[in-house]
């Protein structure tokens, strides 16, 4: 079991992920319109997304997250008023995390907030490459998928059921005990094609 640090990128937002290992989570890349609109938005796209327009995240539990200093930096939006709630620090810009809500126990942490040199050998390989209809361009990822394939949208599945049952939606850095997130996200409408 490994504590990941998480740092932005001025080191004003600082905290860990505890217990990661390959198998605790789910490594994958996102090419969605969603995502890439995102890393846009923080003005971070050139150093969050990958050459075809790729976000890498790590889900986890909320319940894994510690921020230890900055968390009146953590910021949140949607791309739309029923998406994702995608958080961000107010200091630097960095993209740190997709949530849906307080009730759903993940947390897709991405690359640009873990202070990892080596993330293949912390979290294993990335299980999938998703929504690579979006694309940018050829992408000559080593396998990869229109939409989710099943075999990670089962083991997403089974990891939420797995961290509902054991609580693991609580404590949360992103939400308050009200289940309200602990700032109100920005609406940015008419960010990106959704
Ligand atoms: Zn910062
Ligand atoms: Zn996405």
């Amino acid at each position: 079991m490994t504590t990941v640090n998480l740092k932005c990128h001025c080191g004003g937002v600082t905290g860990h992920a505890t217990d990661v290992t390959p198998s605790s989570g789910n490594r994958v890349v996102c090419c969605c319109c969603d995502c890439q609109a995102f890393a846009v938005h923080t003005g971070r796209e050139g150093d969050t997304l990958d050459q075809f327009g790729g976000t890498e995240i790590f889900q986890m539990s909320q319940s894994q997250l510690t921020i230890d200093k900055g968390q009146d930096k953590l910021q949140s939006m949607r791309l739309t008023r029923k998406g994702m709630l995608r958080w961000y620090t107010s200091c630097c810009n960095t993209p740190v995390g997709n949530t849906m809500n307080a009730k759903m126990p993940f947390v897709g942490v991405i690359h640009s907030f873990m202070d990892i040199a080596d993330r293949d050998s912390v979290l294993g390989p990335v299980r999938a490459f998703v929504q690579t209809q979006y694309a940018k361009g050829e992408p000559d990822y080593p396998q990869h998928c229109a939409k989710f394939p099943l075999g990670i949208t089962v083991r997403i599945a089974r990891k939420l059921m797995v961290w509902k049952l054991q609580g693991k939606h609580k404590p949360s850095v992103f939400f308050g005990d009200d289940d309200r997130p602990m700032v109100k996200p920005i609406i940015a409408d008419g960010i990106g094609k959704s």
